[in-house]
């Protein structure tokens, strides 16, 4: 029996061009791998352009393509802290991308030792991203993880020190990568080479933490609601709809879309819940316990961006938990008034 047959890796999976690689560059060799994908609660989920049912997410469907098990792993709660503290700081938003990564290869560390698989692997690329996959840092991130030895990136391994797995054999360092910098023309050689199509965009695309619009309503959060007040909920809730503070502090989140509103209407967040009964428009959700005043004013929000922003006077219910419903009549507000107030 080929030998190399009964190695196992852990090979973290986001979906993207690289890990795809990275996975297929060790199946080629005749190592055996379990894909890994971390939910952190900080990424978009995929959805249909049309419809907004969801869909296999990238990493799915690259599973599927590679023909290796895929386990997937949610560690929302557990992630927070990391990016509320990062030891090793933010990249160009709120993207904790060092401590991010040493977070998860603990876990892939952890759930390597539990399955008895040999080492980790991944699609990091040295020199790729300006922070986060330069050389040192990649030695810092092998170190830290606690994977020191048995960390294994396919895509560049020839020109880092040669980790254990090589060392042992039990992977061919000849028929590994020296792959360098940000470009893509050899990853997308190679996907050519092993006949891989339809690949998803580099892995940070769906990480919310790397936007900018996400980054400054996080900070905004941190900075009126306090820091213990993010939990998995209230991060997803970042990322829905225009989110508008007034004068008062008080936010108010106004759906762009049926999806939204559907989100908003369905998210169980305790507040106040508006809509246009006589025109179509947004959902909105005032979180908390807003004044009167608080809700005339998310009312005129809600009437100035639905279909009846032209109108006089718009009727807007006011909704309370599973409470009766109140109209209340109000002047819609321009939305260039409004945008003033967006975070
Ligand atoms: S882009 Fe997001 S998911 Fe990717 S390493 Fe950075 S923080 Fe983590």
């Amino acid at each position: 029996m080929n030998e190399r047959k009964q190695i196992k890796a852990v090979g973290m999976l986001s979906g993207g061009l690289d890990s795809t690689l990275a996975v297929r560059v060790m199946l080629e060799q005749g190592i055996q791998v379990t894909a890994l994908h971390f939910r952190t609660g900080f990424s978009y989920p995929r959805r249909d352009r049309e419809t907004g049912a969801p869909l296999p997410s990238d990493a799915e469907r690259a599973a599927e393509m590679l023909g290796v098990p895929l386990e997937i792993i949610e560690v929302p709660e557990d992630y927070i802290p990391v990016v509320l503290h990062p030891r090793f700081g933010y990249g160009s938003g709120m993207n904790p991308c060092v401590d991010c990564r040493i977070f998860l290869l603990r876990q892939a560390k952890a759930w390597m030792e539990t399955h008895g698989h040999h080492f980790v692997l991944t699609g990091e690329v040295a020199g790729q991203r300006p922070k986060s996959q330069m050389r040192p840092t990649l030695k810092t991130v092998e170190r830290e993880s606690g994977l020191e030895g048995y960390l294994l990136r396919p895509l560049s391994a020839r020109l880092l020190e040669p980790t254990i797995p090589e060392q042992r054999g039990w992977v061919d360092r000849g028929r590994l990568y020296a792959i360098e910098g940000r470009g893509r023309k050899e990853q997308i050689a190679l996907a050519a080479e092993f006949g891989i199509t339809g690949y998803a965009q580099p892995s940070g695309g769906c990480c919310y933490l790397i936007h900018q619009t996400y980054s400054r309503r996080l900070r905004d959060f941190l900075d009126r609601e306090g820091e213990e007040a993010l939990n998995a909920a209230q991060a997803q809730l970042l990322a829905v709809g225009r989110h508008l503070r007034l004068e008062s502090g008080r936010k108010v989140i106004v759906g762009r879309h049926e999806r939204e509103n559907d989100y908003l209407e369905s998210c169980d967040m305790p507040g106040v819940l508006l809509a246009t009964p006589d025109h179509p428009g947004p959902v909105t959700l005032v979180p908390g316990e807003p004044t009167r005043e608080e809700i005339e004013q998310a009312a005129r929000f809600t009437a100035g961006y639905s279909d009846g922003q032209d109108e006089p006077a718009v009727r807007v219910e006011v909704r309370r938990g599973g409470g009766p419903v109140e109209v209340i009549t109000v002047k819609p507000l321009p939305r260039e008034e409004a945008q003033a107030l967006m975070v």
